[in-house]
């Protein structure tokens, strides 16, 4: 006799989390066969007790749920071991949501494992939350480029994708011309706009085709996958004259500003993606040296000895 003069049953029908009961075999497609769904599973999927019961669970999936969840999910069900994970599922309507889903094997009397229970809670708020931080956590906030985080996991995923494809991908380190100057005439609130006119200019040219980031103080580092230095010099070119058409306003006059731009290319023998953008600093310096307002590109004569054109 139980110790409580309430059903247990009503708890599961009536908990805010999704109760989701399947039968342990078998796994494969058409298993694992839901038998049981609580209330909460019927109002955040809209699928019906009689739609859902003697379905299977992937009738929630789509082609865009994480395979390597997947098979978490599979591996632990193949063990017949307890496993947590995050999934995004899909109402009837097609509607995304996020669950914190914990799945455990429940036993029979004999000790074996007969069903599976999912106990799984609608955590889509702050899975969405968690995306906007990431986002933002990948932002500078001065000019909304890219950060120098976000560019070194960019550049470093570009350079897997060249290991395997061979697809050549461009760098262009820029870095505005006596900017110290700009600071100490205009202040550095003026200097800052003069930044994000900058910013404007490099994202308006290249935010379509490539990764535009702010990894300096007043320092911008363009990654364009699929292109050569060949071709990227004459848009390099573009957004080095664009740049001077810039007039920033400030309360001790219009500010003019010009650019320097160093250009380099990945190359076979690289093996990590800092070579590359040495070789766009070097090229840079080039630029700088040889007057400013103007683009360098790093010439590769061998692998060891590199000389610059301008
Ligand atoms: P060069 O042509 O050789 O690049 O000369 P430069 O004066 O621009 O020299 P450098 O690039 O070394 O100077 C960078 C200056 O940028 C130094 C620093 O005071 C200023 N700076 C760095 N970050 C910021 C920022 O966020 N806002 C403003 N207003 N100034 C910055
Ligand atoms: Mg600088
Ligand atoms: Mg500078």
């Amino acid at each position: 006799m139980s110790r409580f003069n309430f059903d247990f049953k009503d708890i599961i029908e009536e908990a805010g989390d999704i109760i989701v009961v399947t039968k342990a075999f078998p796994i494969s497609s058409p298993g694992p066969e839901i038998v049981y769904v609580n209330k909460a599973f019927t109002e955040l999927t809209g699928y019906s007790y009689e739609e859902a019961v003697g379905g299977d669970p992937r009738m929630l999936q789509s082609s865009d749920t994480d395979p390597k969840t997947k098979e978490k999910i599979r591996n632990a069900l193949i063990k017949q071991e307890p496993v947590r994970v995050s999934i995004k599922n899909y109402s009837k309507s097609g509607e995304g949501y996020w669950l914190d889903m914990n799945i455990l094997p429940l036993r029979d009397s004999d000790g074996k494992v007969s069903h599976f229970v999912a106990i799984e809670r609608d955590v889509t708020e702050s899975k969405e939350l968690e995306f906007k931080l990431d986002q933002l956590s990948r932002i500078d906030s001065l000019s909304g480029l890219l950060n120098r985080r976000a560019f070194d996991e960019a550049i470093d995923l570009e350079m897997s994708r060249f290991f395997n494809t061979n697809k050549p991908f461009t760098i262009l380190a820029l870095d505005i011309d006596l900017f110290k100057a700009i600071n100490d005439k205009y202040g550095h609130q003026a200097g800052d706009r003069v930044i994000q006119e900058v910013s404007k200019a490099c994202e308006a040219m290249f935010g379509k085709i490539a990764h535009v980031a702010r990894t300096g103080g007043e320092e911008f580092t363009i990654l364009i996958p699929d292109m050569d230095t060949e071709m990227a010099k004459p848009k390099a070119e573009a957004l080095r004259e664009k740049i001077t058409t810039i007039r920033a306003i400030s309360d001790s006059g219009v500010i003019k500003v010009t650019i320097s731009i160093g250009i380099s290319q990945v190359k076979l023998d690289d093996k990590t993606a800092s070579q590359i953008l040495v070789r766009a600093d070097k090229a840079l310096y080039e630029a700088k040296e040889s007057g400013r307002n103007r683009v360098c590109i790093d010439k590769p004569v061998t692998a060891e000895q590199l000389s610059t054109s301008c």
